[in-house]
């Protein structure tokens, strides 16, 4: 992962307001990993690098709450980026094969996500590289799913909640290029609050306190409230 500074998270920050979460979360990728094409990478793969990337802003727990479908509990939930079993290393295999060959799909990536705007027979059809989508009946389709999620087991990450007011049991889905944008952008709002008050405080430009290291900037904020 390329250093970034925090005046250079702010601007991509900045540049992604009004855009989707995933959009944003090839923003960000660019600017943590400019060697990599961040459009291009497999989804599972886009997701496991944007908890990496949590993992070194913000640590390691991904906290969240969710509301009981049953009783509207809100129930809070931590769960740690190690046990999501990232393994990004692995060569993936370019292409799967279905259907005794008739049918020969590709991983889906990020950019055949985002063009496909949630409509998942348009992301099926990009995916297919031989055969047709359009004869591909919905139980193929769900084996094919199957299958990239086995090989790219972070496409998709669904934990099981329990509630603990009422013992209803469901699954909640993890989006994280959403997880990882609010908390880019909580930062961003904390960040910008503390420009303004040091600024006020000491008449320091943007560009200066956004050098400091965020423990000095801390540092100059208790001596404030002091
Ligand atoms: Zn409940």
């Amino acid at each position: 992962m390329q250093p970034f500074t925090a005046a250079q998270l702010l601007d991509v920050w900045e540049t992604g307001r009004g855009r989707t979460p995933l959009a944003c979360g090839v923003l960000l990728l660019t600017l943590a990993f400019p060697e990599i094409e961040a459009a291009s990478l497999p989804f599972g793969r886009f997701n496991a690098r944007l908890l990496r990337l949590h993992e070194q802003l913000f640590g390691a727990a991904l906290e969240s709450t969710v509301s009981c479908p049953q009783c509207a509990e809100q129930i809070e939930f931590t769960v740690n980026v190690a046990d999501l079993g990232i393994h990004d290393d692995a060569a993936l295999p370019a292409v799967i094969h279905l259907e005794d060959d008739a049918l020969t799909l590709r991983l889906p990536t990020v950019g055949d996500v985002l063009a496909a705007g949630g409509d998942a027979d348009q992301l099926f059809g990009r995916i297919v590289t031989a055969g047709s989508a359009t004869h591909a009946s919905p139980a193929v389709q769900t084996i094919a799913a199957d299958q990239l999620q086995a090989l790219d087991p972070l496409i998709s990450i669904v934990f099981r909640i329990s509630c603990p007011a009422c013992g209803h049991e469901w699954e909640t889905p993890l989006d994280v290029a959403a997880f990882v944008g609010r908390e880019v952008d909580h930062w961003a709002q904390r960040l910008l609050h503390t420009v303004h008050r040091l600024a006020s405080a000491y008449g320091w430009s943007e560009r200066d306190i956004l050098a400091m290291s965020a423990w000095r900037r801390a540092y100059y904020l208790e001596l404030v409230d002091a």
